[in-house]
Order: structure tokens, then sequence, then C-alpha cells
């Protein structure tokens, strides 16, 4: 036992590598996500024009897009800290977006936005859209325009491996629990789980760095990001249970550009049509573990 919680400490200490290499175990999954050669290449339709779209308008004259995404959800939207590249399946469907509006997907500059920062990166005009396991509901639209969904998550429970008195969110009672602030699930831990005691960070990174370390004994955030880090440390951690919510995942707009709202549903449609949808998901997303899905049906709500 002391023997474990010293490696799991030596570990966490080392948490990015952990994730990436396992602490160099035998067997462990590779460093790096997909493969450049393995995605897909979105052809950039130049003839598009949006000129309804003030965000589309002034992207044009700027010459490029700002796309707002998390940095620290493996197989979703990665940043290499040696080349400040980004990858995974959020990052692929900004690029697929991308080459949709115009944009040669190479030109995009990915800015990383944490949870809570969502609608006021939206609202300021600090981005032109968001990808980044963002789920949908109505509260949030009030806020920010959504295109999609292009993927349905669960809410669900990453633990230690040596952990066996949590197997879903009912075992919570007296448990830590750390979820990352501004979100649906520590939203709905709070709300239905009062007694957890629940933690709040930025980043579901700090959380499981937290819960290698024993300072809490479970993470919770959308089955699609647990699943990421449990197979990049499968010695570590696992996921347990089934999940306990729908997430619906969108592209967060400006909530007054329904014309650009518009342009992204279709391209979606497009994308998930032609094949893009599905290689891009078995590249990236695919590599924790998780089957390509149908992709949930796009919701068309008229313009707000
Ligand atoms: N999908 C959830 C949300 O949008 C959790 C993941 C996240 O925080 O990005 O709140």
């Amino acid at each position: 036992m002391l023997r474990t919680r010293r490696v799991l400490a030596a570990c966490a200490g080392l948490l990015l590598a952990v994730l990436a290499a396992a602490c160099g175990k035998e067997g462990s999954p590779p460093v790096k996500g997909p493969k450049p050669e393995q995605l897909p290449v979105y052809k950039v339709d130049t003839a598009f024009r949006l000129p309804a779209s003030p965000t589309w308008t002034k992207a044009k004259k700027r010459g490029y897009l700002r796309v707002g995404a998390k940095e620290d959800q493996p197989y979703l939207g990665e940043k290499d800290p040696a080349t400040g590249i980004y990858s995974g399946f959020d990052i692929e469907i900004a690029k697929m977006m991308s080459a949709s509006l115009g944009f040669d997907p190479k030109t995009i500059r990915f800015k990383t936005i944490a949870s809570a920062n969502r609608e006021t990166a939206l609202q300021n005009g600090q981005i032109d859209y968001y990808v980044g396991t963002y789920t949908i509901n109505e509260m949030r639209k009030k806020l920010v325009g959504f295109a999609g969904p292009y993927y349905m998550a669960g809410q669900g429970l990453l633990v230690r491996t040596d952990e066996h008195d949590i197997n879903g969110p009912q075992d919570l009672a007296g448990k830590t629990v750390c979820s990352a602030a501004g979100s649906t699930p520590y939203q709905r831990i709070a709300a239905d789980y009062p007694k957890a005691i629940l933690v709040a960070y930025d980043t579901y990174s700090i959380c499981v760095d937290n819960l290698l370390t024993y300072q809490v004994d479970a993470v919770t955030t959308d089955d699609a990001i647990l699943l990421g880090f449990a197979a990049k440390a499968p010695k570590e951690m696992k996921v347990v249970g089934k999940p306990f919510s729908q997430e619906p995942y969108g592209i967060g707009v400006p909530r007054s550009d329904n014309a650009l709202r518009f342009a992204l549903n279709d391209a979606l449609e497009a994308n998930e049509k032609n094949g893009n949808w599905k290689k891009a998901f078995e590249a990236t997303l695919g590599l924790s573990g998780v089957p390509a899905p149908k992709p949930p049906p796009i919701d068309r709500y008229p313009a707000t």
C-alpha cells in the first residue's frame, strides 16, 4: 500500500509525463495522440462567403479564425507543450468548420479557455467560436449560440484503481469529488448529490493530479474526458459505473450571430455525410477505446 502510494505520488509529480507514458511502464499507450497522416484533410471552400455573419466578416478581414479550445483533455483537446500544436477530436471539429468557412485550418489561432470562461470569451469577441466539450443547455443558450451537437457524452466518475467503494454517484456521500468550476457535472453533483464533498478547479487535469495524490476520492465530468485520462494511465485510474447524464457537445458561437450558427450546422452535416467526422473520431477520441457512434441529430433551433 505504502509502495503504491509512493509510486502514485511520483507519477503525479510528473502528471503530464504519467499521462503521456504511464511512467514508462511496458505496454503503455504512445505519448501523443493521433498521427498526422491518419487525420482527414479538410478541403478549404475558397468560394465560401457569409456576409450576414459579423464574426465571419471580421475574421475574413483579419485573415484567420480565432478558436477557443481546451488544452489538457486527452484525445479531445490537447496542446503539445513543446510545439504548441493542438490535437484531438474537438480540434478536428474546429478544423473541419474552418475549412468549410473558407479558412485554411492551418491558420487557426487556438486559445485555451477554461470551462468557467467560455461564455465571456464568446460575448467579448475574444474568439470566433469554441470547440471544447461544451454542453448545449437552455441556460447557456441565453448567453451564447450553439451549433451541433456533434457528439453525445454523459457524466461519469474516475477513481484510482485501488478504490472499490465508489461505483456510481450514489456512493459519493462523504467522499471528496473534484470537477471543473462552471461545468455542468459540477452543477449536477451540487444539486443532486449534496452529501458529496465537492472541490472545484479550473481544469480536469488538476483534478486528476489531486486524485493521484489522494487529495480527492473521485473526479467527475463527461465520460469522453475521463476515458481519455484513464486510457493514458490505465494502471492508476479507472472509469466506474454508467453515464448519469446527457451532455450534447456543441460549437459555441456569439449568441446573436445566427448566420454563423446556421453555416456551422450545415458544415457539420456535410462532414458527417462525407465521412470526415467518422475518420476524425477514429483517429482521436476513438483511441480512448470508444467505437465511433452515430453522430446525434443536429439541433437547428430558430434564429434568436
Ligand atoms: N460538458 C461539460 C460542460 O460543458 C463538462 C466538460 C467541460 O467542463 O468542458 O460543462
